[in-house]
């Protein structure tokens, strides 16, 4: 076994507790004094979670003594100088059920690299040995170990010793501890692992044979080898939830019990599955589109603080387009079920004011406080690089077919950037993508660009849609939890545009949409509405009270704060906002929405 000069050690210490112990080994420490820091991020979830935070104890030894260790400041520490071998050893605080932390219980252990891996300062390109180490106790006995880190004297799924070449990729493999279900299934040649974590009742060879359809669609989308030997889905189940990380060759998910097929569903796609599929596709497609295509400031990641880019409109929107896309390529979802989903993403983003205050391009750049930070403003005030530049991409997508007479698509600049910069390991600049499109297929969509990116213009979704012989059509929605995407399906109740959910005692307002009836009569969010018309107002009855009163102003008794208010609501007829697509051409949608190849 060749030797390294960086050891780490990680043992699921105090599963009680929430702890993990760590132990690095630096065989070459820097004589002047070795620096030691956490990432104050994790790649693809753009938010500063400073980390650090849950390092609980951290202390160094060298030549069987401590070794004095300084912190300097929230997330690095600098050891006295010396010449002999350092032995740092810290214990972290987890108890993060998300998928960019870390989470310990006596259920399942579970980590990134980003929250347990300090990085050696002048040694992040040096290759590492990575030592998995099972906790103590029979309790434990029957737990393995999901990763795609490669096994070093460890047993595949076992605890023993891995490697990885960089501190890069030591953060780009989380690890799953558990007694989990274990599922396999090969795709275009690549081993493919489905991890599961959690009480489920899921049917594993439904899951199996749906996800191989969707894998091989994208790894075929691409072009064959795929960039990866091996790759594996991890997913915790939980009652609710919903989440996911892209990772170069795994990804971490989050998702509700009741999402997972099951053997009663028969052959039923239920929503949540969909959604579920749809979820794993997004993170498939990016381990092309963020991981290896990626914004040139990405080479290499700075994980101290924010890195700014005009691009997650492309990273996160054109792998939002190509996720349901990929579900209908894979023959899982039919044509009416994939445009379904689009007339509800096209309602998101039109629906909400926030499309005319905030650019893409300004989304993108802002998500560190913005997009990631949301509060119950962020339909007035923010637009999301994910559904509308998944719309952006739809644009480009329709509009090159079209002016090419269906010969290119944005598939073939995906493959391009692909084969020329992922591959390549060159970065994405700000205007890479447009040029692409222009020299691959000649058609010039500068002005198209310009006017997506950079202003609140409507974009031209509905003439698009139109040369593909599909038309947008809108109507009122039937209630605040309509997503759109069908036909009106009843008589559409009366609008005040706010969103609730149930309180102790009356109705918790959570949102007030702009310029609406709801924000003119003074109800704001965080209100707790307890009569309407001087009727006790509940979650389930309050929309029906302002029904009764037709459009005549009615009273509002809630409690903001302590305080009793009064207020007067006048409901109007809903506006339309409610998007649905319906083909009326089938040989030109078909050209659109039938697999390529
Ligand atoms: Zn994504």
């Amino acid at each position: 076994m060749a030797s390294f000069d960086l050891h780490y050690h990680i043992i699921p210490s105090h599963p009680e507790a929430h702890l993990f112990t760590v132990t690095l080994t630096i065989e070459k420490p820097n004589p002047a004094g070795q620096t030691l820091s956490l990432p104050n991020w994790i790649p693809g979830s753009y938010m500063i979670r400073d980390f650090a935070k849950n390092i609980v104890s951290l202390a160094a030894q060298s030549n069987g003594k401590p070794l004095a260790v300084t912190q300097q400041d929230k997330s690095t520490w600098l050891c006295a100088p010396t010449t002999a071998s350092v032995i740092i050893t810290y214990d972290i605080y987890a108890w993060d059920l998300s998928v960019r932390s870390a989470h310990l219980d006596q259920t399942h252990a579970y980590f990134n690299g980003t929250s347990v891996f300090l990085a050696v300062e002048g040694q992040t390109d040096t290759p590492c040995k990575v030592s998995i180490v099972a906790p103590q106790g029979e309790a434990y006995d029957t737990w393995r170990v999901a990763t795609s880190m490669q096994e070093l004297g460890a047993q595949r799924y076992g605890f023993g010793t891995y490697t990885c070449a960089d501190y890069d990729e030591l953060i780009d493999h989380p690890v799953e501890i558990a007694d989990f279900t274990l599922a396999h299934f090969t795709a275009c040649g690549v081993e493919h692992d489905v991890v599961l974590v959690g009480k489920h009742y899921a049917d594993m060879k439904r899951l199996c044979s749906d996800l191989t359809k969707i894998c091989e669609t994208h790894i075929q989308f691409f072009g064959t080898p795929a960039p990866m030997s091996r790759y594996v889905f991890m997913t915790l189940v939980v009652g609710e939830g919903y989440g996911g990380l892209e990772h170069r060759n795994s990804t971490s998910l989050i998702c509700n019990r009741a999402d997972l097929p099951n053997k009663h569903d028969g052959d039923t796609v239920t929503d949540g599955y969909r959604t579920y599929l749809g979820l794993c596709s997004h993170e498939y497609f990016h381990t092309w589109n963020v991981k290896r295509i990626k914004p040139a400031v990405y080479l290499p990641y700075e994980l101290k603080d924010e890195t700014y880019t005009e691009l997650l409109w492309a990273f996160e929107g054109i792998t939002s387009y190509y996720d349901d896309l990929g579900v209908l390529r894979s023959g899982i979802i039919d044509q009416k079920s994939y445009l379904a989903l689009l007339g509800q993403t096209i309602s998101r983003v039109l629906a909400h004011k926030g499309q005319n205050k905030q650019t893409v391009a300004n989304s993108s750049f802002t998500t560190w406080t913005k997009f990631y930070k949301q509060d119950e403003s962020a339909s007035n005030n923010i637009v999301s690089y994910y559904t509308k530049g998944s719309l952006i991409a739809l644009c480009i997508d329709l509009a090159i077919r079209a002016q090419s007479q269906h010969q290119f698509s944005l598939d073939d600049v995906m493959r391009h950037l692909w084969e020329n910069f992922g591959k390549q390991g060159i970065g994405i600049q700000n205007n890479t993508i447009q040029q692409a499109i222009h020299s691959i297929t000649q058609v010039d969509l500068t002005d198209f660009f310009n006017e997506a990116l950079y202003t609140t213009n409507p974009l031209p979704i509905q003439a698009l849609l139109a040369e593909h012989g599909i038309t947008l059509n809108v109507r009122q929605p039937n209630d605040t939890q309509d997503s759109g995407g069908k036909a009106a399906t009843k008589t559409p109740n009366l609008y005040v545009g706010m969103k609730t959910k149930a309180a102790a005692a009356g109705v918790h307002v959570t949102v007030v949409l702009d310029d609406s009836p709801a924000q003119q009569s003074g109800i704001s969010a965080g209100d707790v509405i307890v009569a309407i018309d001087g009727l006790k107002a509940e979650q389930s009855n309050w929309q029906t009270l302002i029904n009764y009163k037709g459009l005549h102003p009615t009273s509002i008794h809630l409690f903001r704060r302590d305080e009793l208010l009064t207020l007067t609501l006048t409901p109007v007829i809903a506006p339309k906002m409610s998007y649905y697509l319906k083909i009326i051409d089938a040989n030109k949608a078909n050209a659109w929405l039938t697999p390529q190849r």
